[in-house]
């Protein structure tokens, strides 16, 4: 594609979005939102191909639904505020479990229960809860509600070929773009469709997840879960960590690792650190409602061309954490070059690009905490002394709470990893770590029967 400048929307410029998802819609919110305040007439219409009204995988986009605490203040203050029916259960703390004990993180920073909990979709397969709002489908609402006219069809062939992005669906044409803004996520074949068009895009790296819903009844997910997430390092094979989010009548079990599968869900429920959080005599159901979605872990490569941008998932993303956060950044970037700057490539490098950068650099800050707690972790001493001080630190016994914080912004996504690996590098947080090692190892040599 050639190089041209001064690409700009005018009036009667239509934008074709393939993906309704957090991506696709919060693009069409700004973007609608931006013309309407410098006067220009646009026509938004999204693609989608699910309504996010079913229950189970077909009406949903499959993640653990954890709505950041930056993300919902940022929200609020764009106006949109999550309603009662689309948060499943608002969460305060999170609780680390491993082989060695529990260990609760509060921040004194959250407001409260300022993390929200979502279904993507209609809920699980089988739920007979009535009063479920999908978030993808609130978002999208309120794409409509700013001027997006939405269609439920898959998008399935672009051209390139008359300059303008042209959009196919059965071989019929849905519409030509003077900008396309792709928002399709990772989990579609619309990513290879988008490679093929020659412009060097390339679909980010991802690996596998898998998610299953449980049913475990409202009253026992609020007595044994309470407001909290649940984290599970328990050196499961083939498992890096686990997640527990409480949802109502369910628990969303979210499992990342090599490829997780049903048998280390089963694996993981049979626990005996997990079991004693189950009911007694709690069989693992035949069926439950599961699946095997990608996550993003790096950037798509040249996540631009004339007329064509890659937002959210399609483009880049926080590792691991606040991928939904990571698409209200790229996309509100996205929105704010096309319409304040130009639809052109170099515009897109100039002004959208470096968001992108920001995100992909802080990302390898994000890999090397991973690994340093996956090492913590597995090494059962050092794991024993790292929650230890944690504990410690939490019961009050401690001021400040640095370890804790540090935990707790790796796993709710709340800074970035350079700030949290900054502190979590800090020359007083490392000698006081080893020295909390070796006053344990002295005295489990000199004194091995006193208590813990
Ligand atoms: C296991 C797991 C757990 C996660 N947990 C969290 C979490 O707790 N919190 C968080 O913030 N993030 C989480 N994420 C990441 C989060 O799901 C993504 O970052 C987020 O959904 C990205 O939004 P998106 O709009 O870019 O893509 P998506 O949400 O994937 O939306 C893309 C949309 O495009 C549509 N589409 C694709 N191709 C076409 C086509 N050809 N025609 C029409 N429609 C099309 C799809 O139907 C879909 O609705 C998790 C991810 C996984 C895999």
């Amino acid at each position: 594609m050639e190089r041209i400048k001064g690409l700009i929307l005018t009036d009667g410029a239509r934008i074709g979005i393939i993906g309704g998802g957090p991506a696709g819609s919060f693009f069409s919110i700004f973007a609608s939102k931006l013309a309407r305040d410098i006067g220009k007439a646009l026509d938004f219409t999204i693609y989608e191909r699910k309504t996010f009204a079913n229950h189970g995988a077909s009406g949903c986009n499959m993640c653990a639904g954890v709505i950041s605490e930056s993300l919902v203040q940022s929200l609020a203050l764009e106006g949109i505020n999550l309603p009662s029916s689309v948060v499943r259960w608002g969460i305060e703390s999170y609780f680390f479990h491993t082989q060695n004990g529990s260990v609760q993180i509060k921040s004194s920073r959250l407001q409260q229960r300022g993390i929200a909990t979502v279904f993507r979709g209609g809920g699980p397969a089988g739920s007979l809860e009535k009063d479920v709002q999908s978030f993808d489908g609130f978002l999208l609402q309120k794409a409509i509600d700013c001027g997006t006219q939405v269609k439920h069809v898959i998008v399935d062939e672009i051209r390139l070929d008359g300059g303008k992005p042209g959009l196919y669906s059965g071989g019929r044409i849905l519409q030509d773009c003077d900008l396309l803004v792709g928002a399709f996520g990772v989990k579609a074949s619309t990513s290879k469709m988008c490679e093929k068009l020659g412009t060097g895009y390339k679909i980010p790296p991802t690996i596998k997840a898998t998610q299953s819903e449980i049913e475990l009844g409202r009253d026992w997910v609020a007595s044994r879960f309470g407001h909290s997430i649940h984290i599970f390092l328990l050196r499961i094979p083939g498992i890096k960590f686990i997640s527990i989010i409480p949802k109502g009548d369910y628990i969303t079990i979210s499992a990342l690792g090599k490829e997780p599968g049903v048998n280390h869900i089963k694996t993981f429920l049979d626990h005996p650190v997990m079991k004693k959080m189950l009911p007694s005599g709690f069989k693992i159901p035949e069926r439950f409602c599961h699946c095997f979605p990608k996550i993003n872990v790096g950037a798509a490569r040249k996540p631009f061309a004339n007329r064509l941008v890659f937002v959210g998932d399609a483009g880049s993303s926080r590792l691991y954490k606040d991928g939904i956060g990571s698409a209200y950044i790229t996309s509100k970037a996205a929105a704010y070059t096309a319409l304040l700057h130009g639809v052109g490539e170099e515009d897109f490098r100039g002004y959208y690009l470096p968001v992108c950068k920001t995100l992909n650099r802080d990302n390898l800050f994000g890999r090397f905490l991973f690994s340093a707690n996956d090492f913590i972790s597995i090494i059962p001493p050092v794991s024993r002394c790292y929650f230890k001080v944690i504990q410690l630190e939490q019961d009050g016994l401690q001021r400040n709470t640095p370890y804790g914080d540090v935990l707790w912004d790796m796993f709710t996504g709340s800074r970035f990893y350079k700030d949290i690996f900054v502190r979590a590098l800090s020359p007083w947080l490392t000698m006081h770590l080893l020295s909390v090692m070796i006053a344990s190892f002295f005295k489990k040599v000199f004194f091995p029967h006193t208590r813990k």
